[in-house]
């Protein structure tokens, strides 16, 4: 498919507003994207035609909803070019992904005084879940640290790897830095190691063209409302022989083989992690964002989102006072800023009055924060759908705030 922006602008009916009275500029893309109509349609669909129980019943409504539902199993399974469905198990979102792993890798694997490597840039729902499954094994978290640029510091591994290192868990992109960072080497020292690792994608599937069997990811996490579906969606890939090692993470309907009062015995992969009745119509409409990225190409995502980063980043260095954190070559489409004298928040609060939506905050990375020594920063992240105009008027609106104080 062709790109041309004013047709993909036409799919986002969202964007297409005044706040304000001021021509809407959304640029808090990495916190949640924005649905194309395909999406809305596709969830409309499902309610207005064939919404059913899925799986269980044996009616036209609940074939069909299972139908729709495992099809999207499928377009996962390729987008992230996963070996098989099966490793394929919908969450409610990479937060459940994560937490799913922590609990159930750490009852297979995890034994009192084994260790755990997480990332100092990571997202909080990529160091609280080991947190939990460290309290509870009696295990030990140790910190893989970065440096000021926002570059993981990966020669240490190797030292940090010990006996006990069971699993790493590093972001595949920072929701604060952009950095994209290089898990395809982290997971071959892992490996060399005996070394699991789990990578958070949540911020690296809307943007990039992922492939977790080339990768060799053990585990992957990534939320469907990061690129443009339905929220309340998840998936966790796996490397089967995991998986199947791996306890329920939830009882209930669905993920048993058979239930008795002296035991119950636990469905196949995937269904074993997908306990009680799950959001079927976001699933559903997830495979339709699917397709939509697809379409698109995640080639001319990342070419169409780079140049808007470039673009800003320049046009945001040239105003005095400017500290931008995370200065890596290889970035995606999220700056992180501060201007001398002026909190973040009232930068925010005061953008917001001129139409334009950005993220103010420790965005949920309190440990990264602390590197840096600052309570939080202003986030603008970008999707293809935003522009170099977008940018103008942003720059324009940032500068007049600047003034004010
Ligand atoms: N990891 C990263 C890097 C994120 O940016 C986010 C969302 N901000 C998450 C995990 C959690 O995703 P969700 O809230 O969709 O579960």
């Amino acid at each position: 498919m062709s790109f041309d922006i004013s047709n993909i602008r036409k799919d986002f009916p969202i964007l297409n507003q005044k706040i304000y009275n001021r021509p809407l500029v959304y640029f808090d893309n990495a916190a949640t994207t924005q649905r194309p109509q395909q999406v809305i349609d596709a969830l409309t669909r499902t309610y207005s035609e064939y919404y059913g129980n899925i799986h269980r019943a044996a009616h036209y409504l609940a074939d069909k909803a299972t139908m729709a539902y495992e099809e999207t199993r499928e377009k996962a399974q390729k987008l992230i070019n996963a070996e098989t469905r099966e490793q394929i198990v919908f969450t409610k979102g990479a937060t459940e992904s994560i937490n799913l792993v922590a609990y159930s890798y750490g009852e297979a694997f995890m034994q009192e005084g084994d260790e755990i490597i997480v990332s100092e840039m990571e997202h909080h729902s990529n160091i609280v879940p080991w947190q939990l499954m460290a309290q509870r094994k009696k295990a030990r978290i140790v910190m893989l640290p970065m440096d000021d640029d926002g570059r993981l510091l990966i020669e240490q591994l190797d030292a940090l790897i010990t006996k006990r290192t069971r699993i790493i868990a590093v972001g595949h992109v920072s929701n604060v830095l952009g950095t994209i960072n290089p898990v395809k080497e982290i997971i071959e020292k892992a490996h060399t190691r005996g070394v699991h690792v789990l990578i958070d994608g949540a911020q690296a599937v809307p943007h990039l063209q992922i492939d977790v069997q080339e990768l060799d990811a053990d585990f992957y996490a990534f939320s469907a409302h990061k690129m443009y579906g339905p929220n309340g969606v998840g998936v966790l890939y796996g490397k089967r022989e995991l998986l199947e090692q791996m306890p329920p993470y939830q009882g209930g309907g669905e993920m048993i083989s058979e239930v008795s009062f002296a035991g119950t015995s636990y469905n196949e992969l995937p269904y074993k992690f997908e306990a009680g009745t799950p959001n079927i119509s976001g699933v559903i409409a997830f495979g339709a964002a699917i397709d939509y990225l697809q379409n698109i190409g995640l080639e001319t995502v990342s070419r169409v989102e780079t140049e808007i980063l470039k673009y800003a980043t320049a046009e945001l260095n040239k105003i005095q006072g400017m500290k931008i954190y995370g200065t890596q070559i290889k970035k995606s489409g999220v700056i992180s800023f501060n201007v001398e004298g002026v909190h973040f928040f009232d930068l925010g609060t005061m953008l917001d009055k001129f139409g334009i939506a950005v993220r103010t905050g420790h965005h949920c990375a309190d440990p990264l924060m602390d590197h840096f020594g600052i309570q939080g920063t202003v986030r603008v992240s970008f999707a293809f759908y935003n522009t170099k105009e977008e940018v103008d008027l942003f720059i324009e609106a940032l500068k007049k705030v600047i003034q004010m104080f």
